[in-house]
């Protein structure tokens, strides 16, 4: 691949060292996920990203487990984040590292700096640790145990590894400058006591490398050349870089920033999607409503509809929001291409055919994809008594209401033109119960025999042959834009319509037996997935994956794309 496509200004970056052969014209990244929890739409421009980078360039791109803080991490989210990268269509082949697994070494470092008069055994309580480290305004304080001798060092260091002191009575730290402007220097923490299993090493350590100074030193350990990370750590490179050039490691990577991607209606931090889940708010990781990977792939996203979203969103340099109208968009194109079109009755209401024979079943024709021909054809049966949409018949229409209404003919979707008879209504609450039809025999397949304009397309199902279905329609999760900047009240504002269950719905026969995790176009109404956990082959549950058309875009304007603006 060229060296020029898709440019942004870390593959400027990228391209500029090739030229000037810094790391002798290799590419290696790595995507660094700390296994605590599962991965979202956020991870997903770091995953594309970051193997992206690599296939264009020819390098590589290691998977690390960043699994350096044994609270929270757990073999499940490792098994989960390896399912949803592979789902997300990389591969890292046989480049599956843990940083776990570089503990020995990084211990080792750290004696190192301790040798070098680099780094100190602080004995001050975490409270009196921030209370010397100052302000952005005010420089801080040295620690009283800063100028302990390296072997008063060594010596804590190594009975604080041995399990000797409590948590919280000693840290390791670096000898950096206690007055810098970047507070990120001032004597950071690299290692602390934990006593806490760890889920790969178990009791094998009781103190922990901090992740400032694991990161760097598995960049390194890896030969990676490019480390790739949000604008948060910008600050952090400092210190990146300090690690690396006190230690004098043989491989020094180069750490960019970018903006990680925030999206609408939607919250994309790890900690806060964990609270949704351990409050019940959700079903779990993979409830449909939530942004992560798992959640999206049970509710029926396509993996390349989400790598189109983050090619489509691009890298750069500040933050914004991206509307989630963008992925929905992204989405419906994917789907739009290969996704077989059925019909599927939401709230079904009963329509009867008074002049067609009460025993006879007709096969009706119906193309699997109105663009493509190779997709084929099915036939649906069609017979006296149907399903019809609810609101596909009103008896008093407003204006423009170009369906089924008293006096008034429709196309049955593939099949004939009816004509409004009658209806029945229940006594009591005065519902409309079931409409009464005559059809025209001579009317079926617009197409081959001449059009005869109708008013109005509307779908069906043969209530005798339907299979029952549940229906599950998703919404935003929040019903304000920003949601993750309102703090610890988000929940607040959640979305309380953000699921409906639709328990009686009725889909074509064609679907009995439809595989969990196919999709299909609804036909007028939108895209639908088998959920795998929900679903019998003889009560298929379908998850509304997006509705056909936006409903809460404002016009037809322009969305919000990150870089760039598109129209939609
Ligand atoms: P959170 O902030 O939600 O807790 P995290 O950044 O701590 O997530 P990690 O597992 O450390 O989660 O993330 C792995 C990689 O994914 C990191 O390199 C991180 O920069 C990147 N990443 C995380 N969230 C986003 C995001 N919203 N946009 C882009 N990249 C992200
Ligand atoms: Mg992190």
């Amino acid at each position: 691949m060229g060296l020029s496509e898709g440019s942004d200004f870390i593959r400027e970056i990228i391209e500029e060292h090739i030229r000037t052969n810094r790391f002798q014209g290799r590419v290696a990244t790595r995507f660094p996920p700390e296994p605590n929890g599962y991965l979202h739409i956020g991870h997903a421009k770091s995953i594309c990203l970051n193997f992206g980078i690599a296939a264009q360039y020819g390098g590589t791109c290691n998977l690390r487990m960043d699994d350096t803080d044994p609270s929270g991490e757990s073999q499940e989210y490792v098994d989960a984040i390896l399912q949803d990268v592979k789902w997300l269509g990389f591969d890292w082949g046989d480049r599956l590292y843990f940083a776990s697994d570089y503990y020995d070494q990084l211990y080792e470092y750290a004696i190192q700096l301790i040798k070098e008069g680099k780094a100190y055994v602080c004995s001050l309580s975490p409270d009196e640790i921030r209370q010397y480290r100052g302000t952005l305004t005010e420089p801080g304080r040295e620690s009283p145990y800063r100028n302990r001798s390296v072997e008063e060092n060594l010596d804590l260091f190594e009975r604080m590894r041995a399990g000797e002191f409590e948590e919280g009575t000693h840290v390791l730290r670096a000898k950096i400058d206690m007055a810098s402007p970047n507070m990120v220097m001032r004597d950071p923490v690299i290692y602390r006591i934990k006593k806490v299993p760890h889920y790969r090493t178990g009791n094998q350590w009781c103190i922990y490398p901090m992740y400032d100074f694991a990161h760097c030193l598995s960049d390194s350990i890896e030969k990676i050349t490019h480390s790739i990370c949000t604008l948060e750590f910008e600050n952090n490179r400092a210190l990146y870089d300090w690690f690396l050039d006190t230690l004098r490691v043989e491989h020094h990577p180069q750490q960019i920033e970018f903006a990680r991607l925030n999206l609408s209606y939607t919250i994309l931090s790890k900690r806060r999607l964990i609270e949704l889940v351990e409050r019940g708010v959700v079903e779990g990781w993979d409830d449909p409503r939530m942004p992560t990977l798992a959640g999206m792939r049970r509710r029926g996203y396509p993996p390349e509809a989400i790598r189109d979203f983050c090619e489509r969103i691009g890298v750069a340099k500040t933050e914004n929001l991206v509307d989630l109208s963008l992925l929905e968009h992204c989405v419906r194109e994917v789907l739009n291409q290969w996704a077989p079109r059925v019909m599927g009755v939401l709230r079904p209401l009963r329509l009867i055919i008074d002049n067609f024979p009460e025993e006879k079943t007709e096969e009706i024709v119906c193309p699997n994809h109105p663009k493509n021909p190779s997709m084929g054809i099915r036939k649906v049966p069609f017979s006296k008594v149907l399903y019809i949409e609810e609101d596909d018949f009103c008896e008093s229409p407003p204006p423009k209401y170009n369906r089924l209404a008293p006096g008034r003919e429709v196309r049955l979707r593939y099949a004939y033109k009816i004509k409004y008879e009658g209806l029945v209504k229940d006594p009591k609450s005065g519902k409309v119960m079931e409409i009464h039809c005559s059809y025209d025999p001579e009317s079926l397949r617009p197409s081959s025999s001449g059009i005869r304009r109708t008013e109005g397309v509307i779908h069906w199902v043969s209530a005798a042959h339907s299979l029952p279905a549940e229906v599950r329609l998703y919404d935003r999760l929040f019903n304000i834009p920003n949601p993750g900047a309102k703090g610890d009240d988000f929940i607040e504002y959640i979305n309380p319509k953000s699921l409906e269950i639709l328990s009686s719905s009725q889909v074509e026969p064609s679907l009995r037996g439809a595989p969990p995790g196919s999709r299909y176009q609804f036909e007028r109404i939108g895209y639908f997935c088998v959920d795998p956990k929900l679903s019998s082959s003889e009560r298929p549950v379908f998850n509304r994956i997006v509705p056909l058309r936006d409903s809460w875009a404002k016009l037809a304007g322009t969305i919000n794309q990150g870089n760039k603006q598109e129209k939609v």
